[in-house]
């Protein structure tokens, strides 16, 4: 049990008397040889009357060499039994620094000293009866640093003091005899285990233990050196207490604490001073063992992978007198720079260390507490493979790769898309029989040169080269013996035409080579794109005849072919590719015309077509006046109900000397020279005329569809001459149709729509002629009060091969029908064409499938009886 009990403090005098002190109940003193005991109380009221005692509590009892016994109180001072029997009282009253009092001892000089709770050291001269006292003093370094004080020690020079506070104080009393105050401190900043000291005993040897707050520890007085003792070396536990020290004659030591106490020879107490080397014991990964041998790379570093940290170090402080109470502590250096201590325990373990540099030092002790040096141990973690400078080479290969096979088939791509842009140009550009540039090609690169030409002074020559008589050839000896010949030809015009023989001079266009092409059949063409005069053109032109006319052998085959050809020079003869090529073909006529085998230059080329217009207008003039004119009559087919509906009246010109002539030739003149509207007149009358009869001839509600021209229409008097034209007539005006072109009907939309709505209002009908090949907008179509759509020809004669005519009829089908007007599909030749505007439900139809446009005669004929035969289409569509 504790060290505390009833009696504090116990002391046999050398008279034989037992004294012995109690907590609350004063000093009790028996002779041990009579057995007499006596008892000492205190009496508050005769506190300071000599031979009683100052307090009950009784803290410490000791016999000084007077042969007096001392004895210390708590709240009483110091009382000393004399010999003599009285009590003398050391207390506050007369000098002493506190009444607590926890220890006493005397000197060799009788003096004796005091150790007091709050009132320092006391020194008490017993001769004299002064007493002085040390405290704290912070006036003075010198003197004692805690007021505290438990336990005090007499050596030979020195006065040793247990302080609360301040660990041990030792004060100089050879100094004090001269006056100087000296005190000296031992706490933990000098090695002491603690500061807070209880008891202070020398051994034979001189050391001085002290017992404090954590064990034991043994001073050595000359270097101030202390070894430290806790339970690990068997203490009774870390805490000891005040006025719990003893040492026997024999040299014996007894320390008292909280669980018992501890007693032994100081000399016997092994003491370990040899500093043990400390080694690596064991290391294992994940519980796994490797051999330290293996550990290390030729570095000497402990080389771990990022996911094998689960790791655990053994060491041992190579000191084995009592290895178990061997001490350890470590520090991971990179990971925390403080020292940890692991006690006894000699193995460390880590979870998981990140990646980078380390290094584990370790420190052991032997069982005295001495430290071996330190053990460093390098340590690397790798990085994970993912973060390796190796995977990063990996990761920048992968994406280069990446990176370049992208850019590999982008390449690829793109030659693919050159190669099929060159192949979509080669087709687009070249004749696929003589490789030759075609027609396409051969205009672009004129009109090239030609908006070059426009900045400076150039002169060109286009040739239009025909072989004469070529279709012979093919109609006798074949289409491939004709296409041999062809290939031939070119050859030779290749090599007649050398760009050598035009020096470009000063051109900008000096990059443009002569070009030959093929315009298609047996018609050539030659651009020379440098040439100042045509003297140069005549050189080259001769060459190419005499070449070409060289005979040609296909098969075994001898053949002779031979050019004509035109030449038309720029600028003198056109400025446009048009101009230049119509002068250079009807030059080339010219030559044909001269006998062949020739060449012609386009001569005053403007007169002659200005000449040409004159006579025509001279003729048609006369034409008129002569009524060389007739209307010829298209049957319109009705799907729907699968008969002649309408008609479209189209003007014939039986010209007497050439014969007849084409109204796409003769309307536009008769248009500019006004003549139309006299030719109109006399169109729209008999038209109706005609229509009126197939009415009086039982041709049932066979409308009329007349072409007004555009200058027509614009002629404010055409209703009028419309009124005319039904009152002559006498036809219900519902039988008469007038087609209107696209243009002219969108050209002046807000004159136009009154006009129309007027005829509207008459009840005529009005018709979109040639519709698709203007630019209407189809929202203004709306606006017009028309009532047909003829969709142009152009549209239906590729209907069935053109995706996009076919889809353009149908979206003018969708039109028609929303704004609910008829469609006329013009031009229909073939069954085919037939079938597919069926399926869109194109209800009327016009086209050399059904019938040409015929004289009266034949057109009555035809709806009467010959339309039957036709009109099985819907069988023929079957099949
Ligand atoms: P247009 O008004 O578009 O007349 C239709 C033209 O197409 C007619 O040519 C007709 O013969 C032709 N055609 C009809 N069906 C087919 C077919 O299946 N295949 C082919 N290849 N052609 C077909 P035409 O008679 O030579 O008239 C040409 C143009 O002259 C007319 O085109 C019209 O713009 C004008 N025209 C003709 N007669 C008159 C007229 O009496 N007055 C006015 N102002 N212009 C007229
Ligand atoms: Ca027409
Ligand atoms: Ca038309």
């Amino acid at each position: 049990g504790p060290i505390v009990s009833a009696f504090p403090s116990l002391l046999v005098s050398k008279d034989n008397k037992l004294w012995a002190g109690t907590f609350s109940s004063g000093l009790y003193v028996q002779d041990l040889n009579s057995g007499k005991l006596q008892s000492f109380k205190t009496n508050p009221a005769l506190k300071n009357t000599k031979n009683i005692i100052t307090s009950n509590a009784i803290s410490k009892i000791i016999e000084i060499s007077s042969g007096d016994v001392s004895v210390g109180t708590y709240g009483g001072g110091v009382n000393i039994f004399n010999r003599d029997k009285t009590i003398s009282h050391f207390t506050e009253s007369n000098g002493l620094s506190s009444n607590d009092i926890f220890d006493i001892i005397e000197d060799e000089s009788g003096n004796l000293w005091v150790a007091t709770l709050s009132g320092g050291l006391n020194k008490i001269n017993l001769t004299s009866g002064k007493i002085e006292v040390f405290k704290i003093d912070n006036n003075n370094p010198e003197t004692i640093k805690s007021n505290t004080i438990l336990g005090l020690l007499n050596t030979k020079d020195y006065l040793w003091m247990a302080t609360k506070d301040a660990g041990v104080a030792r004060l100089d009393k050879n100094k004090l005899e001269e006056g100087k105050v000296e005190f000296m401190h031992i706490g933990t900043e000098q090695g002491l285990a603690s500061s807070f000291t209880y008891g202070l005993l020398e051994d034979e040897s001189g050391y001085i233990w002290i017992s404090h707050s954590k064990g034991l520890s043994r001073l050595n007085p000359f270097n101030l050196y202390s070894i430290n003792f806790n339970t690990s070396h068997g203490l009774q536990g870390s805490d000891f207490h005040s006025g719990s020290f003893f040492k026997a004659k024999s040299g014996r030591m007894f320390f008292g604490g909280p669980n018992g106490f501890n007693t032994f020879m100081p000399s016997q107490v092994a003491l370990n001073t040899y500093k043990p080397p400390i080694r690596l014991t064991k290391f294992s990964q994940s519980n796994t063992e490797t051999p330290i041998h293996e550990l290390f790379n030729k570095d000497g570093v402990l080389v771990l992978n990022f996911n094998e940290t689960v790791i655990d170090f053994e060491f041992a402080a190579l000191d084995y007198t009592k290895p178990e109470l061997n001490q350890y502590k470590y520090k991971m250096e990179g990971h925390s720079e403080v020292w940890s201590d692991l006690g006894t325990n000699n193995h460390i373990s880590f979870s998981s260390l990140s990646d980078g540099y380390f290094t584990l030092k370790v420190k052991g002790s032997n069982n005295g507490g001495v430290w071996s040096d330190e053990l460093a141990i390098p340590i690397r973690v790798l990085p994970p493979l993912w973060r390796t400078w190796y995977a990063y080479l990996f990761y920048f290969i992968v994406a280069t790769l990446i990176f370049l096979s992208l850019v590999h088939q982008h390449q690829i791509k793109i030659q693919r898309q050159m190669a099929n842009e060159r192949k979509l140009h080669r087709l687009a550009y070249f004749d696929s029989l003589t490789g030759l540039p075609n027609r396409q090609s051969f205009y672009e690169s004129m009109e090239k040169f030609l908006s070059l030409a426009k900045r400076g002074k150039y002169n060109a020559g286009v040739m239009f080269i025909d072989l004469d008589r070529f279709k012979r050839i093919n109609d006798t000896l074949g289409h491939n013996f004709g296409d041999q010949v062809l290939m031939q030809v070119a050859d030779r015009l290749r090599h007649s035409v050398r760009n050598s023989d035009f020096v470009a001079r000063n051109y900008e266009v000096k990059s443009f080579k002569n070009e030959i092409a093929r315009l298609g059949g047996d018609e050539f063409t030659v651009f020379l794109s440098h040439i100042v005069n045509p003297e140069e053109t005549t050189l080259v032109t001769q060459r190419i005849i005499e070449s070409v006319s060289q005979p040609i052998v296909v098969d075994g085959y001898e053949v002779s072919v031979t050019p004509s050809i035109g030449i038309a020079m720029y600028p003198e003869n056109g400025t446009t590719v048009q101009e230049l090529m119509k002068h250079a073909d009807v030059a080339m006529y010219q030559a044909k015309e001269n006998g062949r085998r020739t060449f012609k230059y386009y001569s005053n080329a403007l007169n002659d077509k200005a000449l040409e217009r004159l006579e025509l207008e001279e003729l048609l003039r006369a034409a008129v006046v002569n009524q060389e004119f007739e209307l010829y009559y298209q049957p319109q087919v009705d799907l729907k109900s699968n008969t002649i509906t309408k008609a479209e009246a189209l003007i014939r010109w039986n010209q007497p000397k050439l014969g007849f002539v084409s109204p796409v030739d003769f309307i536009p003149i008769a248009e500019e020279s006004g003549i139309i509207v006299e030719l109109g007149d006399w169109i729209l009358q008999t038209a109706c005329m005609q229509a009126k009869a197939w009415l009086d001839a039982g041709l049932d509600n066979i409308k009329v569809s007349v072409n007004v021209s555009s200058v027509q229409f614009k002629q404010t008097n055409l209703i009028d001459n419309v009124k005319n034209a039904l009152a002559l007539s006498q036809l219900p005006s519902h039988l008469l149709e007038l087609e209107l072109t696209e243009s002219a009907v969108m050209s002046d939309v807000e004159d136009n729509i009154e006009r129309l709505q007027h005829f509207k209002d008459m009840g005529i009908t009005i018709a979109v002629d040639d519709f698709g090949t203007g630019y209407s907008s189809l929202s203004y179509l709306k606006k017009f009060p028309i009532d047909t759509l003829k969709i142009d020809r152009s549209f239906v004669d590729e209907i069935d091969s053109n995706e996009n005519d076919a889809a353009i009829v149908k979206a003018v089908m969708v039109l028609a029908e929303t704004m609910q007007l008829n469609v006329v599909a013009e031009g229909v030749e073939t069954l085919e064409q037939l079938r597919i505007l069926d399926k869109y439900e194109c209800q009327y139809i016009q086209g050399y499938f059904f019938s040409r446009p015929l004289p009266n005669r034949d057109f009555v004929k035809f709806v009467r009886s010959e339309f039957a035969d036709k009109s099985t289409w819907k069988l023929d569509l079957i099949g």
